[in-house]
């Protein structure tokens, strides 16, 4: 059982199951000094035009821009991890929601000078929900088999599962 699923294993939910597996087990949780208890921060800083890296428990927030809208940025070097990219700000946005700070996410490829709406709908709620079960499934079952992907080797657990 895990406390807190964090943006990082909806990410590895959906890059590779074992490492998923392994970062729950050995993780080393970051306790940053300017970790931020709770929403508080965003409620208070709606009226600044940017905040850059929020750190909320389980998130780590590029940056936020106050528009008409709140804006969430998670900020990406290339679309090769698009799916994980993806649900792992359509995550933020769902556990903002639960703080009632209601975002609209954007992932910023500024390499290639490309943008990306994400919007968090009842549908993708109730996908992150099955997600969360599903992960939560994982973590408490046998290691996953590793399968060979082409990212394995810049891996940090390729030892483990290759050598
Ligand atoms: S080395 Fe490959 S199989 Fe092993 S955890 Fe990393 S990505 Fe997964």
């Amino acid at each position: 059982m895990i406390d807190i699923i964090t943006g990082t294993e909806i990410n590895y939910y959906f890059i590779c199951k074992t490492k998923l597996w392994l970062f729950s087990k050995f993780q080393t949780m970051e306790h940053s000094s300017d970790v931020v208890k709770d929403g508080k921060i965003i409620h208070e800083s709606v009226h600044q035009r940017n905040i850059k890296e929020v750190n909320l428990p389980g998130m780590k927030i590029d940056l936020i821009k106050k528009k008409n809208d709140l804006v969430i940025y998670e900020v990406k070097k290339s679309k090769k991890m698009e799916i994980s990219s993806t649900y792992q700000l359509l995550f933020y946005l769902y556990r903002l929601k639960e703080m009632d700070i209601i975002a609209k996410g954007i992932l910023d490829y500024p390499l290639i000078k490309k943008t990306e709406e994400v919007i968090l709908n009842e549908e993708r709620e109730k996908e992150l929900e099955n997600i969360f079960q599903n992960i939560q499934e994982i973590v408490n079952g046998l290691i996953p088999q590793p399968e060979k992907k082409p990212y394995c080797k810049k891996c940090s657990y390729y030892d483990f599962c290759w050598v």
